[in-house]
């Protein structure tokens, strides 16, 4: 199981990572990423590789 999360302060707002997760993992919350779904992510790496400014962090839990 992975944990996913978002830096407010990193995020730009682009909504890339919402559009490519297979398993919607992301919503979008006052211009913010918000990895809502966290548990659902199957570290695939897609939002790793379209994140212009290193947002997001994946770990194992
Ligand atoms: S690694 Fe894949 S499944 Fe996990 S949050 Fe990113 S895009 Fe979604
Ligand atoms: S891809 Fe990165 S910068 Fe764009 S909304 Fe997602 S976390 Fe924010």
């Amino acid at each position: 199981m992975y944990m996913v999360t978002v830096s407010v302060e990193k995020c730009e707002g682009c909504e890339e990572c919402v559009n490519i997760c297979p398993n919607s993992v992301f919503k979008m919350t006052d211009g913010k990423s918000d990895p809502h779904q966290s548990s659902e992510c199957a570290f695939c790496e897609s939002c790793l590789g379209v994140c212009p400014s290193g947002a997001i962090t994946i770990s194992e839990m």
